[in-house]
């Protein structure tokens, strides 16, 4: 795949117009069928595979109330794990649920929602998976912001889950 080139997969009513989107930044966009996706992302069950993964949108759960996170980051899972596990790193949202309400989180079931290497796009996957998520510990949309449009198609689309 070259430069300025994006393969995403094809959802009905979001991937046409993030396709306007990336093209509007002048990246050429590639559908790819959401089976070859499926297949990149879940079948490697073992939990080691899931945490050397770079480039991920990962979902973290409380273990004590619904509160979730998603974040991303182009390092590897393990790496962005353990800055959310220390306690001095006030900034994350989920260091600050578990400080004030005394909550434990999940690790075990902290899941890669999605993969892309790709800085612009994996932000917009983010933001994608923030809303699908409806992560109640994300104090903003993500650093791409999706306009309100997006909220309906995705609502209607729910059904066709990438992971
Ligand atoms: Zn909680």
């Amino acid at each position: 795949m070259r430069r300025g080139t994006v393969s995403i997969p094809y959802i009905k009513g979001i991937s046409e117009t993030l396709m306007r989107l990336y093209r509007s930044k002048g990246i050429q966009c590639q559908f790819k069928p959401i089976n070859t996706i499926r297949r990149n992302l879940v079948a490697p069950k073992d939990k080691i595979k899931k945490l050397e993964r770079s480039g991920t949108v990962y979902h973290i759960p409380c273990a004590d109330c619904p509160a979730t996170y998603v974040g991303e980051s182009e390092r590897p899972l393990s790496a962005r794990l353990q800055e959310h596990k220390r306690p001095s790193y006030v900034s994350s949202p989920v260091v600050q649920h578990v400080a004030k309400q005394k909550h434990k989180i999940d690790w075990d079931n902290v899941k890669v929602l999605d993969q892309d290497s790709d800085w612009f796009s994996r932000g917009v996957r983010e933001a994608i998976q923030i809303r699908r998520q409806r992560s109640t510990l994300n104090r903003d949309r993500g650093r791409h912001y999706l306009k309100p449009v997006y909220d309906c198609l995705l609502s209607r689309d729910n059904q066709h889950q990438v992971t």
